[in-house]
């Protein structure tokens, strides 16, 4: 006979599941001990991607206009971000600090920081920026003009929106954080007279790196969204990523392969880029890998990339839905 008794940790998620044996007494009669064997839950299903609700999340952020900093369309922008995650039921807070950039402007900056679950340890970082870069410096014409930013910081939001929604619905019994960075895109871009200036990037999570929104704030690991929405994307492996948090590059490339993807995932490694992962491995000490748009023969990222040609033309539902399920089935299925 075996009998089974269910307890649920909350902490560990572990089921202790009771086998009963039998033991011989003197007397020939047998009495039932109870040998604890702990095993793991049974996982949740990985829940379905909506990738529609991506796009509308992605066309949310390009209707409100460009999202640069000191503008009434980022103020507008932030408060949707912020109402939206919260109506998924996360407990949702605004970090605001003070940054100069490297033209001498000082911006109050608002990163946006969701958690799930915040109680539990053994959690997982997830983040994108959400600011749009002010100038379309990249393009052949109007280079001091903005541009849409669709996948160059919008499409990154979107999967982590969508993803906050599907979490909220599954319930997972994970602690997850999404920290949306603001000021990513305002850096100096080189010249041919002067380098990249590396540190005028990322403002908004070199800030939160340095004044963590917990004191002590620790996360098992993190993942990085950047132009995760264009059409025919490629995601080799980011030199940065490699560097710095290998193993995660692997478990999440492994797990695309696994599904499928491994003709977007590739295994080519590029050189190592500047985006808020760096400083989220070096100032604040958590290993964070970043998936990003970049195509490896050319050396470079995407046509689009700070160009006005970043709209919503180039958005993929099928891109939104494959980094969306991934996250979610490196989520769902890890131990
Ligand atoms: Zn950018």
């Amino acid at each position: 006979m075996v009998r089974f008794g269910k307890f649920q940790n909350r902490l560990k998620a572990f089921v202790i599941i009771s086998v009963v044996v039998f033991v011989s007494c003197n007397n020939e009669t047998k009495q039932p001990v109870e040998a604890p064997k702990v095993v793991e839950a049974p996982r949740l299903p990985t829940p379905d991607f909506n990738a529609d609700s991506a796009y509308a999340c992605v066309k949310a952020q390009v209707d409100f206009g460009p999202r640069i900093p000191g503008t009434k369309a980022h103020a507008k922008c932030a408060e949707y971000l912020v109402a939206k995650l919260k109506s998924y039921g996360l407990q949702v807070s605004v970090q605001n600090g003070t940054v100069k950039t490297y033209d001498d402007k000082q911006f109050t900056l608002k990163n946006i920081i969701a958690e799930y679950k915040p109680d539990l340890g053994n959690r997982v970082l997830l983040t994108a920026h959400w600011d749009t870069r002010p100038w379309a410096d990249l393009d052949s014409i109007n280079k001091t003009k903005p541009f849409d930013g669709a996948d160059d910081g919008g499409s990154g939001v979107a999967v982590l929106v969508e993803l906050a929604r599907q979490l909220s619905i599954s319930k997972i019994e994970k602690g997850i954080d999404i920290i949306l960075f603001d000021i990513e895109d305002y850096g100096q871009q080189s010249s041919k007279t002067e380098p990249q200036q590396e540190d005028t990037w990322c403002l908004g999570s070199q800030y939160w790196a340095k004044n963590p929104h917990k004191p002590g704030y620790f996360a098992n690991y993190g993942i990085l969204l950047d132009m995760v929405g264009g059409k025919n994307p490629v995601f080799p492996k980011e030199g940065t990523s490699v560097e710095y948090a290998s193993g995660i590059v692997d478990k999440v490339w492994g797990v695309a392969a696994q599904m499928g993807y491994g003709k977007y995932f590739t295994n080519e490694v590029t050189g190592q880029t500047t985006d808020d992962h760096l400083y989220i491995n070096q100032l604040a000490n958590l290993k964070c890998i970043d998936i990003v748009h970049y195509d490896v023969e050319k050396h470079n990222y995407p046509y689009f990339h700070h160009a006005h040609s970043d709209n919503m033309d180039v958005i993929d539902k099928n891109t939104l839905k494959m980094v969306g399920q991934l996250l979610l089935e490196v989520l769902f299925t890890e131990k």
